[in-house]
């Protein structure tokens, strides 16, 4: 039996874990009952695993033969979203959904780890299973790796649902998810009557000029070639009608898919704030957060990937476009090789919104891939010893 076949045999687990989990979604960092469940399921399986802080779990399958480790990535965490799907394993909670999948993640890695398990003479090495959370604050891939969680892996692979076609995987060589930083300003002036403009220093009219100042130059400073998106998404400003404001504070986010130019983006964004502020004779105070890097996968890995997807799935694996949305994997891939894969899993409405759907069809296939991907890895590892 292959691995897809041996998936569908566990199907109704996977699909039974994924509606609990669904059903009691939890933030980044708070996913304790997530982990809580996760480490029974391994432990009953027989598999040990060690805890992370706050939240989060680490585990390891070891071969009968001796080797590499390649890692295995489900995240966790759910959102600050209100479900409205009326699925009958709607969230319990209010206002917190898993509106991204990363309850499927967690469910089929799951059922990977009980295949992997089962074919332990199968793998040339050891298999890390690294549940990770917080994804969607962008913080959980750093802090699996400051506990040690990517120590000693040699190759890692991560897989999301998506939204397209039932049963086919998909990626890209190279630059896959946008590095992505965010930042907020305050700009400060001085208060005064409307109609007497003159007397204080309009903060408001200074925010504009940095919105549009922003929006502008930055795509004078780099070259037109290299993708760069800057939003500036909100805007408030503690005016009236006949009040001009004396501070006001913007937020918003800058993303780019070169290494070089995300290092040069902070100082390029500070620089024409200050400038812009001081010619309207305002202060500005800057709070960039650096946030997660360009996620770059293996382009040999990606190779295997596609071999693995072919022969396991029935079908190529497909070419996916290249996005400005941003994925902690990253976190990995700038350490280790590493590749990033979407399931495809006929999805009905976007990620990120309260009607989130997915067939559960899908899960079988990301479980089957894990699992194919984690001796397909430790196989390719071993040859080029
Ligand atoms: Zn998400
Ligand atoms: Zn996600």
């Amino acid at each position: 039996m292959n691995f897809l076949e041996q998936a569908e045999n566990i199907e109704e687990k996977i699909i039974r874990i994924r509606r609990d989990i669904h059903q009691n979604p939890e933030l980044g960092f708070k996913e304790y009952a997530t982990t809580d469940r996760i480490v029974s399921e391994l432990n009953t399986l027989g598999i040990s695993c060690r805890r992370l802080l706050p939240t989060g779990i680490i585990a390891e399958i070891t071969g009968e033969k001796t080797g590499k480790t390649v890692a295995l990535r489900a995240d966790m965490d759910a959102l600050p979203i209100m479900e409205e799907t009326g699925l009958p394993f709607q969230s319990k909670k209010e206002g917190v959904m898993h509106a991204c999948g990363h309850d499927t993640h967690v469910a089929m890695l799951i059922g990977a780890a009980e295949l992997l398990q089962k074919n332990r003479n199968l793998l040339k090495g050891t298999v890390r299973l690294i549940f990770q959370p917080a994804e969607e604050i962008g913080q959980g891939a750093r802090t699996v790796v400051e506990q040690g969680g990517l120590d000693g892996v040699d190759s890692i692979f991560g897989i999301h649902i998506g939204g397209h076609e039932l049963g086919v995987a998909s990626t890209r060589k190279g630059a896959m998810f946008a590095a992505s930083d965010t930042f907020k300003i305050l700009i400060a002036g001085e208060k005064c009557h409307g109609a007497f403009p003159h007397t204080g220093i309009d903060a408001t009219l200074a925010g504009a000029a940095i919105v549009m100042t922003l929006n502008a130059d930055i795509h004078r400073e780099f070259n037109a070639f290299d993708p760069l998106v800057i939003s500036v998404g909100s805007f408030c400003s503690d005016g009236s009608h006949n009040v001009v404001a004396g501070e006001a504070v913007l937020e918003g986010t800058v993303r780019c898919y070169d290494k070089q130019m995300h290092l040069q983006l902070q100082k390029t964004v500070e620089r024409l704030v200050q400038k812009t502020a001081e010619a309207y004779r305002c202060r500005a105070v800057i709070d960039y957060q650096k946030g997660t890097e360009v996620l770059l996968n293996d382009d040999h890995l990606v190779d295997l990937t596609a071999h693995s997807a072919e022969k396991l799935l029935g079908k190529p694996l497909q070419t996916i476009e290249p996005f400005m949305g941003s994925e902690d994997f990253s976190e990995y891939t700038s350490r280790v090789p590493g590749v990033f894969i979407s399931m495809g899993s006929n999805g009905q409405n976007p990620s990120h919104s309260g009607k989130f759907l997915i067939d559960e069809a899908g899960l079988k296939y990301g479980c089957a891939l894990y699992a194919q991907l984690a001796v397909d890895g430790l196989q390719d590892l071993e040859s080029s010893k």
